[in-house]
């Protein structure tokens, strides 16, 4: 479901192969199986020799790479990028990777997710005489590596580190090597794999598992990793706890990915089976909004013994929806997108579960359409705690003002919605549904408690 929930940030891979023929390729099949991860534009970098060559565009990564760029885009190293915007405006100048020149260096960067000190950054490099390309964060990191780079690039990167603050994964190509680096906290997840023409690096285990890769293993917080052929170093730069972004498992994860360690897919049903203990009702079936409720209905289901059916039905090719002039109107976009299954639905006590509520409008109109349908009652089961703080590491949550978990009491929101009864999983249920009490999560957009300090 795509009207009401936070918008996923972005997806980077990283390819260092044996055939040059295939690398960029391969970047394109990666880039297609994190395409969830933003729609806006997407991009290839690739560096033979070292010498840079990239071409991005604005729009899904089928329709932007023919067959000839894929030809044109030659090197052993690559990296990739799919682009939300959080920072910086949705514009082709703004599209990912970047080739990053200072001085007497270039290397490409691609990066998920945002840093909190960006203003301070940018003052300081613009009083140096920086002129920037672009207004995104990411072209202040590839600058920043470059400048602090004399002769060891982990040194530069490392620096970097220690002078940004916030969320970030990146894949990053210079000289002769491609480059993974997380974060102190580990927001942004980066897994290394390997196939039979060598690395490779992404935001998700599915863009390796599409290649035939194996899991080698998550790159850790605060890691740097430097790949030369079949060579790996790793660094280490952090004493921060972890802090992974726990809606990676509610929403924005594909549920074939694994993220450090953890079944996406695994920890959805889990959660629905905790929601089912923590929340119960008695009910005659079980749906799931979909496709984002799905898999969190199924473990509600199984565990409270109230079938599950699909109860509404999503068209898959809505086009483009305009900006409606009459609320009447606006109502009529969740029909566009969701048709109630009558036949199922009426005289019944449904449990409806999706994975999360932002602003709550499209959650009204799913359960007004399902009491038009004929539903008894309507009972809304959430499959993670409520929304109630904006993200500033990477993903677009709206003002807190405009989030109705910030600004209702539950009972509020239930009535808002004209729902018979809502409810929650509790924090401790979502960790728990990750599977791992020893997996520190970020849980600041449920609770505000942000794992740095929030500053411009
Ligand atoms: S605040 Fe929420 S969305 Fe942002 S990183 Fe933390 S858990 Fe993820």
């Amino acid at each position: 479901m795509i009207l009401d929930k936070l918008k996923e940030e972005c997806g980077v891979i990283g390819i260092y192969s044996d055939d040059e023929k295939i690398t960029s390729q391969n970047i394109y099949y990666g880039l297609n199986a994190i395409q969830h991860r933003g729609q806006e534009s997407a991009g290839i970098l690739m560096n033979k020799n070292c010498s840079i060559k990239y071409y991005k565009e604005m729009g899904l990564v089928q329709d932007i790479f023919k067959e000839k760029i894929l030809k044109d885009l030659c090197g052993k190293i690559g990296i990739g990028h799919v682009r939300y915007s959080t920072t910086g405006e949705s514009l082709i100048n703004n599209a990912q990777p970047l080739s990053i020149d200072y001085k007497d260096k270039t290397l490409g960067l691609a990066h998920n997710g945002n840093l909190i000190n960006t203003k301070e950054i940018r003052d300081e490099l613009e009083k140096e005489g920086c002129l920037f390309k672009t207004t995104i964060d990411s072209e202040l990191i590839g600058i920043l590596i470059n400048k602090y780079t004399k002769d060891n690039i982990v040194e530069g990167i490392r620096r970097t580190m220690e002078k940004i603050k916030g969320a970030y994964a990146l894949v990053i190509t210079c000289e002769d090597k491609l480059i993974g680096v997380r974060d102190p906290h580990g927001l942004r997840p980066l897994v290394l794999g390997k196939n039979e023409n060598g690395y490779i690096l992404g935001s998700e285990s599915c863009a390796l598992n599409v290649l035939g890769a194996d899991i080698v293993r998550n790159i850790n917080p605060g890691e740097i990793v430097i790949i030369k052929g079949n060579e790996i170093e790793s660094y280490n730069f952090t004493d921060e706890k972890s802090a992974l972004c726990s809606f990676e498992f509610v929403y924005f994860a594909r549920p074939d990915s694994e993220i450090d360690n953890q079944s996406v897919y695994m920890s959805r049903l889990n959660a629905g089976k905790i929601l089912a203990r923590e929340c119960s009702v008695e009910a005659d079936l079980v749906v799931d909004v979909p496709d984002s409720g799905r898999i969190a209905a199924m473990g509600y289901s199984q565990e409270s013994n109230i079938p599950f059916a699909e109860g509404l039905i999503k068209n898959r090719y809505v086009g483009r929806t305009f900006i409606e002039p009459t609320q009447e109107r606006r109502d009529m976009k969740v029909q566009l997108k969701l048709n109630p299954l009558k036949k199922i639905i009426e005289g019944k006590r449904i449990i409806l579960v999706d994975d999360s509520i932002v602003r709550g409008t499209t959650m009204k109109n799913i359960v007004a359409l399902l009491k038009k349908s004929g539903a008894r009652e309507v009972h809304i089961r959430i499959s993670s705690p409520s929304v109630k703080h904006s993200c500033f590491f990477g993903i677009d949550t709206p003002d807190e003002s405009r989030l109705i978990g910030a600004n209702n009491s539950v009972d509020n929101i239930r009535k808002i919605i004209g729902a018979d009864s809502l409810a929650y999983l509790s924090i401790d249920g979502l960790k728990e549904a990750c599977g791992d009490s020893n997996l520190n999560l970020c849980t600041a957009c449920f609770n505000g408690n942000y794992p740095m300090e929030i500053g411009n």
